[in-house]
This record gives C-alpha cells, structure tokens and sequence, in this order.
C-alpha cells in the first residue's frame, strides 16, 4: 500500500514537474511573441534570394551574438569559387553533455508576393544572370528564422535546464539545395563541435497553426536535377528525309521516361520523373538541331535514385540510336550533383521521442502523423549519411479559418512557393518556439 502511494506520488510529481515546465515555458514564450511578431514582420518584408542572403545573415547572427552565442559568420564553400556563402553557426557551451545542433534557412524566393499583407515584400533583386527579380518569403523561411531567433532565446534564458553543447546555425541557400552542403564543406564538423543530433522545422500551408506534424523513417525524397540535350540533325521541314528531327524523339523519350516507374521501378519504391521543361526549334519549317529537357527526379532510397538516372540515360540514348542518329550526336544526359539533396530521414528512434516532447508540450491533440511526401530540403545533409539522427517535423502555418474556407468550397490554400501564401504568424512561431525549445530541453536535459 505504502509503496504503491510513494510510486504514484512520485508520478504525482513528475507529472506536476512536467506541467509546470511546459507552462512557464509557455508564458516565457507568450511574453517574447509580440517582439518576435515584429522580428517576423521585418524578415518577410526583407527577403533575399538564395546566395543572396547577407543581410538576413547578418541579421540573425547579431541577434544570436546579443544573446550571448559565440557566432561565426560567412561559413560555407561553395562549388563555384568566389561565390560568398552566408552561412551562421552559433554555439553555446553549457557543461559536459550532448551536442544538438538546431537548423533554420535564410533565403526567399524569386517571386512577386502576392498577399495584400500590409507587410508583404516589395524587394526586387538582380539574379544570377542580371535579370530583375522580385523577392518573396515564399517558403516560409522567415517563420523558421523567427521561430530559431526565439529557440535561442528561451535556451539561452534557461541554461539551468539543460547542459551539453548548442549548435545554431542559420543556413543559407536551401531553395539551390547548395547552403547545407557548403557549409559541411566548409568544416561545420571540424571547425565546430560535431552534433549528436540535428532538428529543424518546416512550414506548412495546409495545417493550422498550432499543429505540428512528423513521421518516422523518409519524410522528403532526394532531388536531382537532370539536362537532356537531345541532338538531331536539323535541316528543312518540308523534307524531313534528310535530318533526324530530335523533336519527334525528344516527344518519344518524355512518353518512354514514363515507363521507369511505372514499368521498371518496384511499387514499394516511391520515386517520380517530370519532365519540367522542354524547348527546341525557332520556327515552322525549320528542324532544329538539338532539343533541350529538364527534369526533375525524386525518390527516398539512393539505390533507387543511382537506378532511375540510369535508366533516364539508357532510355534517351536507346530511342535516339533506334531514330538513327549517329552515335556521336547521341543525347546528352547530365545530372547536376552540385544540385543534388539527398532525402530527408527522420531516425525513428529520435522522432520517437521528439513526438512524444512535442505531445507534451503542445497536448497530444496538436501533434499529428504526418504523410511522407516526395517534395525535397537539404537538411538531410546535416545527417552525414546516416551516422546522426536528424528530425524534421511540420509546423502548421495556416489560418484555420481560411482552411476550413477552402475545405468547404473543395479547393486548395494556397501552398508553399506560391505568391499567395500567407502564413499566420502568432500562433506559427508560437508554437515553433515551444516545439523546438522543449525537443532541445529534452535531448540536453539535466
Ligand atoms: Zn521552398
Ligand atoms: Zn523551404
């Protein structure tokens, strides 16, 4: 009997301690939103597009230097040479413990904002090739900004709460699939402590605000961007005897790529193959020369990934041999590795406990199972091929209203990428600090 009362006294307490954890965490946060509201305000309407973000970076790095991080600017190596990368990393050292490293992106969009937001974007830059862009939070990665901005500032608040080591870092040019990768090149795991473990979050435009959502295991499929040229021989459209009209073969190749999924890949492997682009020819009676394709190929398993851009090869080069062309004007396939993310892996075993952190502080009824899904980020990268467990979960940025508008009328919000996606801010970030803060808390918990 007696023991019985100490074990459910001592559950009694834990249960107190836990409540009382997350409430005066929740009121921390409640007393930081109006600033962080505004912070989020000055970010949308300040976007800047990928290898663009000096500004945005060196906004966020004086705000984690004034809350007392060692910050480091300017960290990533690009693959092209000269090209300034701005990346952030922002340590706090607070005892022997273990190392968790807390991701956010910088960059915008080339897109003309579209909200009617009395603090929507009015920017407008000049691209890599010189043309006039506008420039859009259009993904979202001034709500992550505002919501790291605010993590930082609850854990450097509450050092007496957790011990280990702390690695912030702001990640630029995530749209290119190019800032991750530059800034490991760049010794983020050598200059600065390597992490146990790596947690982000994502905006989401079709999940209310206040809600999170996770799963296990693939949660965002690899990216790879593929150039086809296929080459014909071009001549007069009157006598088409007397070329190779890679038109009529580039039409056979984006009707034969279809069959790599459907036909060669296993049901149980998800992948996708679109053709985004295809251009060839000036005029009526001219067959051109070369037709040029850009495709886009997505999958969870690199197996799988290393087999469809074969086959992509295989298949270009096998039609264009059977119209006739001669081999050394066989199609040119390139994959631009440059470009390349590999797929988003959410370790089971710390999404476990990251989902259960997350039910605690949110209540249960705000942490959902989410679907996995084929679109692509490069926070994959952060987990060195496996060897440290990374977690991405969804954060619902939508208003609820207006979702149950479009539930109703049977349409779509508007999704990310799109001129008109506006996302709520307060209870977004909200709920962004209190996720990340308390996904921390528990992995460095004392
Ligand atoms: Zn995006
Ligand atoms: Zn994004």
């Amino acid at each position: 009997m007696s023991y019985r009362l100490a074990v459910s006294s001592l559950a009694i307490v834990l249960i107190a301690t836990t409540t009382s954890v997350s409430q005066s965490l929740d009121a921390m946060v409640d007393r930081e939103l109006p600033m962080l509201v505004e912070k989020y305000k000055h970010l949308h309407a300040n976007p800047e597009i990928s290898y663009q973000e000096e500004k945005t970076s060196a906004y966020v790095a004086q705000e984690l230097r004034a809350l007392g991080y060692d910050v480091t600017e300017r960290v990533g190596k690009y693959a092209v040479p000269n090209r300034v990368c701005y990346g952030v990393v922002a340590v706090m050292k607070n005892g022997n413990g273990p190392t968790v490293l807390v991701r956010t992106d910088l960059d915008g969009l080339p897109l003309q904002e579209r909200t009617g937001l009395s603090y929507a974007s009015n920017a407008k830059t000049k691209n890599e090739t010189g043309e006039e862009v506008s420039v859009m939070h259009a993904c979202g990665h001034d709500i992550h900004m505002t919501s790291f901005l605010g993590t930082a500032k609850m854990l450097s608040r509450m050092k007496d709460r957790w011990r280990g080591t702390l690695v912030m870092i702001g990640q630029p040019s995530e749209e290119r699939g190019a800032g991750a990768v530059a800034m490991l090149n760049d010794g983020l795991y050598t200059r600065f402590p390597r992490p146990d473990y790596a947690i982000a979050l994502h905006d989401n435009s079709s999940l209310e605000a206040g809600v999170v959502a996770l799963c296990e295991g693939y949660a965002l499929a690899s990216v790879t961007s593929v150039d086809m040229t296929v080459q014909g021989v071009g001549g007069h459209g009157a006598y088409p005897q007397t070329t190779k009209d890679p038109i009529v073969i580039a039409s056979q190749i984006v009707l034969a790529l279809q069959t790599i999924v459907s036909r060669e890949n296993s049901p149980f492997d998800p992948a996708v193959v679109t053709v985004g682009s295809i251009h060839g020819g000036t005029k009526h009676n001219i067959i051109p020369d070369d037709v040029h394709l850009q495709l886009t190929v997505r999958a969870y398993k690199e197996e799988v990934r290393k087999k469809v851009l074969a086959a992509i090869e295989r298949i270009a080069k096998g039609i264009a041999a059977a119209a006739g062309v001669p081999a050394d004007r066989a199609p040119v396939v390139k994959s631009d590795e440059n470009e390349f993310t590999p797929s988003t892996y959410n370790t089971p075993e710390l999404t476990r406990r990251v989902t259960k952190t997350l039910q605690a502080a949110l209540g249960k009824e705000k942490v959902r199972i989410a679907e996995p899904v084929m679109g692509g980020e490069d926070f994959g990268q952060f987990g060195d091929g496996g060897k440290i467990p990374t977690c991405m979960f969804w954060l619902g940025a939508a208003d609820p209203g207006r979702l149950e508008k479009y539930r109703i009328e049977g349409a779509s919000p508007p999704s990310l990428h799109s001129s008109q996606f506006a996302p709520l801010p307060e209870p977004t970030i909200r709920s962004g600090v209190i996720a990340t803060t308390a996904a921390v808390l528990d992995l460095m918990q004392r």
